[in-house]
């Protein structure tokens, strides 16, 4: 083959793929941290104002009944980036700071499977899946991370803001590290209730060294919001996927001084508008680079709110519920944070593209589980069998069509089902579901019709003793087959 003949044919490839590609819209997936579902003005909340996410509310799509995969972090991010329910798999509670990788490189991830469909994938934020292997190691060059399961570039909050290491890890390394000043973790130290201090707030580990690469607290909004924009900037010119977890509003609460006061219910309120603030950033950036038309967003938070402290350390939590206001922080939700009940897991989730998903309200079920299949569909990848055993296609949701998922595990202190609008929270026995004779619930089922009582504040499972029954035998079938999705 000549030389000329060989450039053409590369460049007709090159100009067929561009086409291709530019099929494919860029997709942001934001991911809040201890969000509620009454937290945003879109969703009810007075005290605290929210006008990036309201607008964007109705520029897109607001759903109604979606769902973090689980009431905490570390599950809901697993199942978010595996597309399987976390409860399928030891060690995906909430992590330390020294836990290793727990996503197994090879698996079939939303970055991994993006990245075969021609995207480049980035994570900018909390991360809280484990690095490296247990204990981690963070004066070397840590692997496996999110570069070995799918990511391109990753700039991390490694764990959580409540928990040690207090530093930026980019791609392998710690940002700043002197190596003349290792960092050393104790985690027997700070168990349970924060006792050791960094930048003079407790946290949960102790960390000894890394001084110089010690992040600020009341700059992480502005480092990830910066990070996230640098991203997007370098790769307008392709198809990109973009996963930002913030840390707001998780404990310690450390809003920048910019926000302090400016929402009626205190520190949490202030963080929730520092969130908004984040978000308004990166949509912006989307305007100035004119790719807001042809970029797919996501807003949704990882489990439901709560009005926690932070252990003894009043100034960075909530502190009191004088301090909050009043404020509904989950709606009208029962619950919080942790718990089975919809205010462990019902999350706000706004989804953006313009021209695509049609403006207006969605009562869909769905899951952040749900974003492998929705992903693949989006961009004509075809899933393998034993990939995202728990994911569900809900792009026709996502895309305007009324239906979502007739069936959900919601995974809180226990697992709980919803089958349409009917919501089965099992007997709990020492964390566990207890069961009857026969397999069935043991007494103390409860269900729950949320068409009509969405607080879940009347226990109907006396009156549908059959359909206890069933949907308890649903469950106990959705766990031991090790897959759900259809
Ligand atoms: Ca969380």
């Amino acid at each position: 083959m000549s030389i000329k003949l060989g450039v053409a044919l590369l460049a007709a490839g090159w100009l067929a793929g561009a086409r291709a590609e530019t099929a494919k819209p860029n997709i942001i997936f934001i991911l809040a941290d201890d969000i509620g579902y009454g937290d945003l003005g879109c969703y009810g909340a007075t005290k605290i104002k929210t006008p990036v996410l309201d607008r964007f509310a109705k520029e897109g799509r607001r759903f109604t009944d979606a769902h973090s995969p689980a009431a905490v972090c570390t599950p809901t991010r697993y199942a978010f980036m595996t597309g399987e329910y976390a409860f399928r798999q030891q060690g995906t509670g909430i992590l330390p700071g020294i836990a290793g990788l727990i996503v197994a490189p090879g698996r079939m991830t939303v970055p991994g499977m993006l990245k075969l469909a021609g995207y480049t994938t980035g994570v900018v934020g909390k991360w809280h899946l484990g690095l490296g292997t247990t204990p981690t190691d963070y004066n070397t060059e840590i692997k496996p991370g999110p570069l070995e399961i799918g990511f391109d570039y990753a700039w991390l909050l490694p764990a959580t803001g409540d928990r040690t290491p207090c530093v930026w890890v980019e791609n392998h390394r710690v940002v700043g590290l002197d190596p003349k000043d290792p960092i050393k973790l104790d985690y027997s130290v700070g168990r349970g209730s924060p006792r050791s201090f960094v930048n003079g707030i407790p946290r949960i580990g102790e960390q000894v060294g890394g001084k110089a690469a010690l992040w600020k607290d009341d700059e992480i909004c502005d480092v990830l919001s910066g990070k996230a924009i640098a991203f997007i900037e370098q790769n307008k010119d392709k198809p990109f996927f973009l996963y930002l977890a913030t840390h707001d509003i998780h404990v310690p609460r450390v809003p920048n001084a910019r926000f302090k006061g400016t929402s009626q219910c205190g520190v949490r309120g202030d963080a929730v508008q520092s969130f908004d603030w984040t978000v308004g950033q990166v949509l912006a950036a989307l305007e100035r680079l004119k790719l807001a038309e042809n970029t797919l967003v996501i807003v949704t938070s990882d489990n439901g709110g709560v009005l926690d402290n932070n252990g003894p350390d009043k100034e960075h939590g909530v502190g009191s519920p004088e301090a909050n206001n009043g404020h509904a922080f989950n709606g009208p939700l029962r619950g919080t944070k942790g718990s089975a009940y919809e205010g462990g897991t019902r999350v706000p989730f706004i989804a953006r593209w313009p021209g695509h998903i049609p403006t207006g309200d969605s009562a869909a079920l769905l899951c952040h589980a749900d974003m492998l299949a929705s992903f693949a569909a989006l961009t004509g990848q075809k899933l393998p069998e034993t990939a995202a055993p728990d994911s569900f296609n809900v792009l026709p949701a996502l895309l305007g069509d009324k239906t979502g998922r007739e069936v959900l595990v919601e995974q809180g202190g226990v697992l709980a089902l919803r089958k349409g609008t009917w919501k089965l929270i099992p007997p709990a026995q020492g964390g566990k579901v207890k069961r009857g004779k026969k397999g069935g619930a043991a007494p103390g089922a409860q269900l729950y019709d949320l068409a009509t009582d969405l607080g879940e504040t009347r226990n109907v499972a006396d009156q549908h003793p059959d359909l206890v029954e069933s949907m308890t035998a649903q469950l106990d079938k959705i766990r031991d087959a090790g897959r759900s999705r259809p």
